[in-house]
């Protein structure tokens, strides 16, 4: 099931309210938003799996072992994002 507008916007607030670079939604993932690598130049975009609801990276790391360090570096903020959904649905 995916998000409703009203959901989507007040978790994309908490992003925001961190600085994050938003990027559209795709066909598969929601919520989506850049990180910059902490040794490189490299962006890797973060995002919320539309159907599964789990977290995903754009990184080598996450797609071969679904588990990389730039979501480990995000777990709050993730933890929060849900949060903020899980009472939104509450609410509807
Ligand atoms: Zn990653």
């Amino acid at each position: 099931m995916e998000l409703t507008q009203e959901t989507k916007d007040r978790a994309l607030t908490v992003l925001k309210d961190k600085g994050l670079t938003i990027l559209p939604d795709n066909k598969q993932w929601e919520l989506r938003f850049e990180i910059k690598s902490a040794t490189s130049d490299s962006l890797y975009t973060v995002a919320r799996h539309k159907t599964n609801h789990n977290w995903g990276c754009s990184c080598f790391g996450w797609i071969r072992y679904r588990k990389c360090k730039h979501l480990d570096a995000v777990s709050d903020l993730l933890e929060s994002v849900d949060i903020v959904i899980k009472k939104s649905l509450g609410q509807s």
